[in-house]
């Protein structure tokens, strides 16, 4: 199979092809504890995004990696849509918006992720999270939407965080946990048009790859890659 048909055809022709790699399937590991640290602080806060918001998408200064980009793309891939998201890519190059952002047909303002199942760290963590400050305290950095729909919740969260009531997820932790188990496509953030690009032409290459070398692996039925089991030490 040449490269360029791995763009569209290997999900067709090969369905149970492995093209989930251990770090992309880490990743998506990290992600599930993302999931679980963040539903804890929702739960225990009261913090909640207005149904379709999809303010945090807007913004051009939205940036991920290319390996947590790599579940998502892994599935762009598999499902064949790779090349065509990547003609989109190109076609609107000076969209500074995620291309994955799908806007409301009667309100431009509103609007959903394609891709909300595997979408990258920061979009998890966006609202849900903070940082330590410089005594290593922790700091939670609310979203404007909820900081002005819902002040008094936020600002009691806030202070639950201050007095340590309760856990707060924390990005920069996070995010080393996703170079530590996938540290190639790890060292520096892009913008996430430009990291979804790299990370397609990363996952077709690992396809193709695989595809020549016989490797077929992959669990077709899920949408996520199939995570292998852990190797006893
Ligand atoms: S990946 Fe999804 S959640 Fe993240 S910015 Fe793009 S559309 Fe929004």
């Amino acid at each position: 199979m040449e490269f360029h048909d791995t763009l569209q055809a290997v999900p067709v022709s090969a369905p149970g092809c492995s093209c989930s790699g251990d770090a992309a399937a880490a990743v998506a590991q990290v992600h599930a504890e993302i999931d679980l640290q963040t539903s804890r602080f929702a739960a225990q806060t009261g913090i909640a995004c207005p149904s379709g918001c999809g303010q945090c998408c807007h913004s051009p200064q939205v940036e991920a990696t290319v390996a947590d980009m790599m579940p998502l793309a892994i599935e762009l891939v598999r499902r064949g849509v790779a090349a065509m998201v990547l003609d989109q890519l190109e076609a609107r190059s000076d969209e500074p918006r995620c291309i994955l952002f799908a806007a409301d047909a009667n309100d431009a303002s509103r609007g959903r992720c394609t891709m909300y199942a595997l979408r990258p760290s920061i979009c998890r963590l966006f609202g849900y999270s903070g940082q330590r400050d410089a005594d290593g305290n922790p700091q939670f950095s609310a979203c404007r939407v909820h900081a002005e729909s819902m002040p008094k919740i936020v600002a009691e969260a806030r202070q639950a965080v201050v007095e340590r009531r309760i856990s707060l997820p924390i990005l920069s932790d996070l995010a080393a946990q996703v170079r530590a188990v996938a540290p190639e496509g790890s060292s520096r953030p892009l913008s996430i048009n430009e990291a979804l690009r790299a990370a397609l032409q990363t996952a077709a290459l690992q396809v193709w790859m695989r595809s020549l070398q016989g490797e077929d692996d992959y669990d077709g039925d899920s949408p996520t890659p199939r995570i292998p089991p852990r190797r006893a030490a």
